[in-house]
């Protein structure tokens, strides 16, 4: 799937057209021709701009996929740099205009560069840094519904305060409330009263999947603005407004207007971003340059008197101006960071594009009505939990396992929607956790259940049935084994179904040698499965009714395909890779590995023949040689046993042999007779590099293990980091 080409064009293009509606605010275009104009325009719809910037900024910074304090921290900072810049560029003009020479100058500052911005459009950054930080928090702690009612308030409270204030003022504690804020700030319209409902929103849009039709969309936005043009005629006509930022429509209006541009998606303009915000804060300064420059060439008549020419003017130089600017930054700026913090030492790349045709190919060889259930314990495989979990809940996945409660939280923490399984073990104590994130939790056998039921708290549950693994299950006894207990058993087994607080949704068991293609494996592997729908048939003639059932891992599914299940649990398949490098399965995939494990050259050095490398000598050159020390050791996942082994790496496309005995943080690599060879030069421990690969399946073999293990034990230090088009 590519999804370069789904970009939301609409949203960028619109970031101009707002960048021109502030610029009108300012400029008042109609104003030579037509008060009434001018005030539509003006003082309605050129309103939308702000809060669409805001709605915009919430879309990328508050929704599901980015609640990670990483972003919220990186926007606040680039934020709060620009703005501080735009205080410095707009000193001049301060000091031209006297405001170094008002009263009360400190608290003034204060005010203005917390509040009001130290020039009159200013005031919109520390707005969206104060508001993003409230919005985030609001939703990371309440949840979007309840966050949202929050943000109305904090905006209604706003509202009276600026355009309704003729009526806000006379309620007795809120009268006295503004007239306290207004000691404090200027205005309402600033980032905790008018910026975080915005920004909710536009992260609330971004978490659904389901959009309006662009219809209902543009029709709506008509109306709402049409609202707000009668509102703003009544509030207008009975002097009520002290400011003319906030209506009551603004806010569906936005909204409308937001969920209208989506359906505009195509290239992405990228540079339109820089360039919007660009003429938003260089615009006064251009109003300046024009007025000086009409009054050196005395075109003041044209240029300043006549509000269409001046508006045309400033806009044709603002955006010359900050198209330039951008160019100019893009070709000569500090490159963007390629990779996250700590990406220098060792990291691993995530191929999403993999991920997304490796869900893709299973679906498509899965029976209908069968789900893929992604299983994401153990940070993934590795892979890292939130890169992966979140896309996959982005792609449509629904239904995730976990190894444990706090993976099952921490997966809905991220936004993942859907079911999602503890496969081990929880405290029964912890029960309303489960409850509270809506865990669904495997019953290993009755008395976890009595337990768990004994909490007195709902629970979602799947029932797990030992059928030979002999691990975690239910055992019932079925015909075969004779066993007096058998009734017994069965009736512990569908009391379960009636416990009063568990809410039975599946019922499952686990394969233990599906791998194995070996005769006695395979008929095992019969039985076991034959045993499973012995139970839940018993089960179904007691009436019960049976929940989901679930047997396949990635294994299961590729040797035993032609099972009707409602979930296949695919662990390292989904990833792209089997457990070993030889393995013979029935169903044959083209799935893609998602991982790839790289580390850089930290220093190169030529040891003479004789000499040896690292701990114990392990390694003594035979010849003359040139050593590279790589940036990764055990303590990230390169097992120690390969040492000494002849085990490979890449660099610049061509495979190196590890030598010496690896370190905890550091291994060594012979690179002689390589060519260009360098301090930083990346190396390639599992992946591709030119028309070279090493696979994950072949290294974990040298290492007498098996994928699944070498994956899972990435150590903490290893950054994850995704390429494709994230
Ligand atoms: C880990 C696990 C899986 C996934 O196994 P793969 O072989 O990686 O697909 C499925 N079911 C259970 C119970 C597991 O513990």
């Amino acid at each position: 799937m590519n999804t370069s080409n789904k970009s939301y064009t609409g949203i960028d293009c619109f970031r101009m057209i707002a960048a021109l509606f502030i610029i009108a605010i300012h400029t008042s275009p109609l104003g030579t021709y037509s008060e009434w104009g001018d005030f539509i325009l003006t003082r309605v719809i050129a309103r939308v701009a702000v809060p669409f910037f805001f709605m915009t900024s919430g879309f990328f910074l508050i929704s599901r996929y980015s609640c990670n304090a990483d972003r919220l921290c990186a926007f606040a900072r680039k934020t709060a740099l620009i703005y501080g810049a735009a205080v410095l560029l707009y000193l001049p003009i301060n000091m031209y205009n006297g405001y170094f020479k008002m009263e009360n100058l400190l608290p003034n500052i204060i005010q203005d560069i917390v509040f009001d911005g130290t020039l009159y459009h200013l005031w919109y950054l520390p707005a969206s840094l104060a508001g993003g930080v409230i919005a985030w928090i609001l939703v990371r702690k309440l949840g979007f519904r309840r966050a949202f009612v929050v943000a109305v308030i904090l905006y209604l409270m706003g509202l009276f305060g600026d355009s309704y204030y003729g009526l806000g003022k006379q309620v007795p504690v809120l009268g006295g409330f503004y007239t306290l804020w207004f000691q404090v700030s200027d205005y309402t319209r600033n980032g905790i009263f008018f910026a975080p409902v915005f920004l909710v929103l536009g992260g609330w849009i971004a978490d659904c999947q389901t959009h309006l039709r662009q219809v209902t969309a543009w029709s709506m936005c008509i109306v709402m603005l049409l609202s707000m043009l009668a509102e703003g005629m009544v509030l207008h006509y009975f002097q009520l407004q002290r400011h003319d930022s906030m209506y009551l429509s603004l806010v569906p209006c936005v909204y409308f207007l937001f969920q209208a541009l989506l359906h505009f998606r195509g290239k992405r303009h990228a540079w339109l971003r820089d360039v919007s915000l660009l003429v938003y804060i260089i615009h006064p300064m251009m109003i300046v340059a024009i007025r000086l420059a009409a009054k050196v060439l005395h075109l003041q008549t044209l240029l300043v008197k006549n509000s269409l020419v001046h508006f045309v003017a400033v806009v044709v130089t603002s955006v010359s101006f900050s198209v330039a600017a951008a160019a100019f930054w893009q070709r000569f700026g500090r490159r963007k960071k390629e990779w996250n913090q700590g990406a220098d030492r060792a990291y691993i790349e995530i191929n999403l594009d993999n991920l997304t045709h490796n869900v893709q190919v299973l679906r498509g060889a899965m029976p209908a009505k069968c789900e893929l259930m992604a299983v994401v314990k153990a940070q993934a495989y590795g892979h890292g939990m939130y890169e992966i979990a979140t896309h996959l809940d982005r792609i449509g996945v629904r239904a995730f396992a976990a190894a444990t409660i706090d993976e099952g939280i921490a997966l809905r923490r991220f936004g993942v929607r859907g079911e999602i399984l503890v496969l081990g073990c929880t405290l029964p104590e912890r029960a309303s956790e489960l409850h509270r994130y809506g865990l669904s939790q495997t019953l290993s056998d009755y008395d976890y259940a009595c337990r768990l039921n004994a909490q007195g708290v709902p629970v979602k549950a799947h029932i797990k049935l030992d059928t030979g693994m002999h691990r975690l299950g239910f055992w019932v006894p079925v015909e075969k084994d004779a066993d007096k207990n058998a009734d017994k058993e069965m009736q512990k087994l569908s009391r379960v179904f009636h416990m009063k607080y568990l809410n039975i949704n599946g019922i499952y068991t686990h394969l233990c040698a599906a791998d194995s293609p070996d005769e006695e494996d395979v008929l095992f592997t019969r039985q076991q499965i034959a045993r499973f729908y012995k139970v839940v048939n018993r089960l179904k003639k007691q009436g019960i009714h049976i929940p989901k059932t679930h047997i396949q891992s990635s294994y299961g599914f590729l040797n035993y395909p032609e099972l009707k299940c409602s979930y296949v649990r695919a662990g390292i398949a989904l990833y792209g890779v089997l457990s070993t490098p030889d393995a013979q399965t029935r169903l044959h995939l083209d799935l893609r590995p998602v991982l790839a494990l790289k580390a850089h050259i930290v220093l190169v050095r030529n040891i003479k023949e004789g000499e040896s490398v690292g701990y114990g000598r392990m390694f003594t050159a035979d010849r003359d040689s040139r050593i590279a020390i790589v940036s990764i050791g055990y303590a990230d996942g390169i097992p120690r046993i390969l040492s000494g082994q002849g085990q490979q790496v890449l660099l610049g496309g061509q495979p190196a042999p590890v030598v010496g005995r690896i370190c905890m943080d550091q291994l060594a690599v012979d690179v002689t007779g390589i060519e260009h060879v360098y301090v930083g030069m990346t190396v390639t421990l599992i992946g591709r590099d030119g028309d070279q690969e090493i696979t994950a399946p072949a290294v974990a073999a040298q290492a007498d293990t098996i994928t699944n293990e070498l994956l899972s034990c990435r150590g903490t230090r290893v950054v994850v980091t995704c390429c494709s088009y994230c």
